[in-house]
């Protein structure tokens, strides 16, 4: 039986077992629980066009044309095509498979799914499960399935081993803190994305763009690093409240974005009013929040919220937010979404023998320069069916013995900021708004460091989240200078409207 290795916990990686289900022996690795990771906290849905749904009273009924011609509308047409097709087409046969297994979505009182509308689609097409907790219902499905895959929780993968320019090995440290090696015919890599190199972030705290520094260190390819999805609206609940999203979906159900004044901030601004683009209300809450106004999210046309929004609801409660007297949710933009990622094929097949990346770590081309809303999960879905039958199908040189390999990197002494420094300055330069002159002295700043290799002695798991978040950093720069035009989510102000720069470039 040929092994399998998959780096990750989430939609992604769990989906992939389960179609290598019975036919592989499957691993799966996670740097917490198995339920950490940011599929868990998915609210909006999944969104997809599903056979034999009908529309809505006085509506046309939706198609996969038109949800491709949306995908390419929000990503501004700098989305591969093809792969948006795929996704398209494919997705929806993933979800009928788990349907079929027994997952269940939301449902109207006549039996049809209960889809909603998020921001940038023209027809209602997200399903979604418990309300707001479609991620958490749907990736614990898949994981209940998940039967004969052997669990490494709390198990941190550090590098690949590669022999031949082939990947045979990963070295993690394991929950003890013991640096290991697992020796296996296939890796895949769906490690998610890079929320936590930024101050304010939607993403789970294990989300540290680990799997994208461990692919740049094994030579793969990385593409359009200069794309990150800031969304609008994370709860602003005050320093000591970890600020969650709030759903897109919220806005979908009618909210409306206003100031201080409930003076509503879209008008005039975008034809699609609170459901433009996510890189357009970003920056708009963002050029509000500058000029000194809160923002918040009305939520006064919101029919029953708490029960539209069960987990949002509850955890305003639990923080002692008020949102029944006022209506009112406060909220700023903060990182959300990577769009770029390591390069792979149709089969999730990286430059890398024997590599396969899916989910967010991936690019597939399908996001362009900004991601729809809900087709993260869908992409998920549907490129893992694809990493797992080509899997099956490939047809390699029998399994060696590499138990015995010794191929090691020389000892390197990493010199690192600290982690708070890095994600401020991160935050300041790589964010909603972006500098040339900035980023060249961000750049200046992380090449007084040393951080481009891992120290093999090295087993502090928060020194080595700091290295790779460097390394991401760095090529996120790199990428966004090498891009001077705007574009999508990647925003540049043009050299002559830049501010005089303050910031050092020294260490501290
Ligand atoms: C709050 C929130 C709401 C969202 N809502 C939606 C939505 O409604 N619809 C939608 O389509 N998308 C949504 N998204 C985006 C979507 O959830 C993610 O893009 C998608 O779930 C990513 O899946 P993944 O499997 O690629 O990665 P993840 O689900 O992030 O999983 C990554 C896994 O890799 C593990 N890992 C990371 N580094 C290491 C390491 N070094 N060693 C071992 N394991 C490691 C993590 O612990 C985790 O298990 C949302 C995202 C967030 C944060």
């Amino acid at each position: 039986m040929k092994k399998v290795v998959i780096i990750g916990s989430g939609i992604a990686g769990a989906t992939v077992a389960y179609y290598l289900k019975g036919q592989a022996a499957v691993t799966i690795i996670c740097k917490g629980n198995r339920e950490d990771s940011n599929s868990m906290l998915a609210q909006g849905g999944i969104a997809a066009v599903m056979k034999g749904q009908q529309a809505e009273k006085g509506q046309e009924p939706d198609s996969e044309a038109e949800h491709v011609a949306d995908t390419l509308s929000a990503g501004v047409f700098h989305n591969q095509p093809k792969a948006v097709e795929k996704m398209v087409h494919e997705g929806p046969q993933v979800i009928q498979d788990l349907i079929d297994q027994g997952m269940s979505f939301d449902r109207t009182a006549e039996g049809q799914l209960d889809l909603g509308l998020e921001g940038a689609h023209s027809h209602k097409r997200i399903l979604h499960a418990g309300g707001d907790q479609t991620g958490r219902q749907l990736t614990s499905f898949i994981h209940d399935q998940l039967t004969s895959v052997k669990w490494l929780t709390h198990t941190f993968a550090l590098d690949f081993v590669i022999e031949d320019g082939r990947v045979v090995g990963l070295d993690y440290l394991d929950e003890n803190h013991q640096k290991q090696t697992i020796f296996a015919d296939y890796f895949v890599l769906a490690s998610g994305g890079i929320g936590h190199l930024f101050q304010d972030t939607s993403n789970h705290a294990t989300i540290t763009g680990d799997g994208l520094a461990m692919a740049l260190r094994a030579g793969c390819e990385l593409s359009d690093m200069a794309f990150l999805q800031f969304h609008p609206s994370l709860l602003d609940g005050g320093k000591k409240v970890q600020p969650i999203l709030i759903s897109e979906a919220v806005r979908g159900a009618g909210a409306r974005l206003v100031d201080e004044h409930d003076c509503p901030i879209m008008v005039g601004r975008s034809n699609q009013l609170d459901l433009a683009p996510r890189d357009v209300v970003s920056r708009i809450v963002n050029e509000q929040i500058q000029a000194g106004h809160k923002i918040y999210l009305d939520i006064s046309d919101v029919v029953h919220f708490s029960q539209q929004f069960p987990a949002i609801a509850s955890y305003l409660q639990q923080n002692n937010l008020d949102f029944a007297t006022s209506q009112r949710i406060p909220i700023k933009p903060g990182m959300h979404f990577l769009m770029g990622g390591v390069k792979t094929d149709f089969s999730g097949r990286t430059g890398l023998n024997r590599l396969y990346a899916v989910g967010e770590v991936a690019f597939t081309g399908v996001h362009g320069a900004n991601r729809l809303a809900s087709n993260s999960l869908l992409e998920g879905l549907s490129f893992a069916k694809s990493v797992a039958e080509d899997i099956l199908a490939y047809r390699a040189s029998a399994s060696q013995n590499h138990q015995k390999l010794k191929v090691r990197q020389n000892s390197v002494s990493m010199i690192l900021p600290s982690r708070a420094d890095l994600v401020k300055r991160t935050s300041e330069t790589l964010g909603i708004i972006r500098r040339p002159a900035s980023i060249r002295q961000f750049l200046a700043w992380l090449s007084t460091f040393n951080y481009q290799h891992l120290d093999p002695t090295c087993t502090d798991r928060e020194q080595i989240e700091t290295a790779n978040l460097c390394l991401v950093a760095e090529t996120i720069a790199k990428a966004a200078l090498a891009r001077p035009e705007s574009l999508g989510a990647h925003y540049l102000l043009p050299e002559e409207e830049e501010p005089h720069e303050s910031t050092s470039t020294g260490k501290n």
